[in-house]
């Protein structure tokens, strides 16, 4: 077991894995450290009822690579990094993300955390109360991330556009957004305001109807939200929405959104292409939070939003040239540029 799991390791270059437990909250738990080449690792805390531990672990590395990638192409002195928290009906909750801030504190600035699927200001409060390394709700924070998030996927959207019929032309635009969420409902909002005719998708019904009614788009059902012929699909939902079935369903020029993870596997980005869809690589787009989490840690910062539009922006122009240029998936071209980026520090340090 151990051995395979250093192997894991060094075949795919992650640097640190930190199994752990806490006797007195019932926590179980991952950190994974995959890069700190360029400065510390950022990356939030998942809390999720895992089927197993090899499913959590699995979920952690995959999650900590994602952050190096994005801390990559967004050119920022940070790294990938990522905590698990398993989900159990017996676990303590204020206890173990104590203990997860008693964890970042110990690693005196190694690794940043701060929100993700299970973690939200209520959780990072009781984190904020034994670590200085985390992301503070509140005005003591970096600001609202899905603001900024929001800010990189409009930005993105309007860089694919562009370059796809050389104007963004907003009110000429059919947007389909999946999920009304914290970064759904403002993508969508911020297209509707730009004059865009704004489709959206929520599961939950009841915040669907809400944010329809109140921000003027029109709900279509869940079981059907793949089907609208439209400019651009902005999955804000959960990862994997790319795959065998809703590829061929699929009836939209770009695909840009928040969500983490959209290709099920990297072959779903190269059939994309094919088709002729613009995909925009989820870790070019979804950045923003990240960008204004990280310059606010380790520079003092609030990067504003436009700024953080506009370097997102020049990341995605620069990966769909390319794309266009060598007739290479989106996907692989920022994948592969942002592993050059890795390479390149990992050499210098
Ligand atoms: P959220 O939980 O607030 O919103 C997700 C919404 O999607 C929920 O309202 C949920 O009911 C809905 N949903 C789930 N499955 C659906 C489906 N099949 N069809 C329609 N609606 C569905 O999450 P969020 O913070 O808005 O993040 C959205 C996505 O963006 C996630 O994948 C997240 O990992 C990613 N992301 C978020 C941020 C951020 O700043 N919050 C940053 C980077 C990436």
């Amino acid at each position: 077991m151990t051995l395979e799991l250093l192997d894991t390791l060094a075949r795919d270059g992650f640097e640190e894995l930190h199994a752990l437990h806490d006797w007195r909250s019932g926590a179980r738990a991952f950190l994974v450290l995959d890069d700190t080449s360029g400065g510390p690792g950022f990356g939030g805390i998942r809390r999720w009822s895992y089927i197993d531990e090899a499913q959590a672990l699995r979920d952690c590395l995959r999650l900590a690579r994602g952050m190096t990638l994005k801390c990559a192409l967004a050119d920022l002195p940070a790294g990938g990094a990522k905590l698990v928290l398993l989900d159990r009906p017996e676990l303590e909750l204020d206890g173990a993300y104590r203990y997860l801030g008693e964890v970042v504190e110990r690693l005196a600035g190694r690794y940043y955390s701060g929100p993700d699927v299970g973690t939200t200001e209520r959780e990072l409060a009781w984190v904020a109360e034994r670590t200085r390394f985390v992301t503070q709700p509140g005005p003591e924070g970096p600001g609202e991330l899905a603001d900024a998030t929001c800010a990189g996927v409009i930005a993105g959207i309007e860089a694919a556009l562009e370059h796809l019929d050389g104007a963004v032309d907003w009110p000429r635009r059919t947007v389909l957004v999946q999920g009304l969420g914290e970064v759904g409902a403002r993508v969508a909002g911020s297209a509707r305001r730009r004059g865009a005719r704004v489709l959206a998708s929520e599961i939950d019904t009841e915040r669907g109807e809400s944010v329809a009614r109140e921000l003027d788009l029109e709900l279509i059902d869940p079981s059907r939200e793949l089907d609208p012929s439209c400019d651009v699909f902005a999955p804000c939902a959960l990862g994997g929405i790319v795959h065998d079935l809703s590829l061929v369903r699929l009836r939209c020029r770009v695909i840009a959104g928040a969500a983490n993870n959209v290709l099920a596997n990297p072959g779903h980005g190269d059939r994309l292409h094919e088709r002729g869809v613009l995909y925009v690589p989820d870790f070019a787009i979804n950045s923003g939070a990240l960008i204004r989490g990280a310059r606010f840690h380790l520079d003092g910062i609030r990067e504003p939003l436009p700024a953080i539009g506009a370097r997102i922006a020049q990341i995605v122009t620069h990966i769909l040239c390319r794309s266009r240029d060598e007739d290479l998936a989106p996907a692989r071209v920022a994948h592969q540029e942002a592993q050059r980026r890795v390479e390149h520090r990992r050499a210098q340090s």
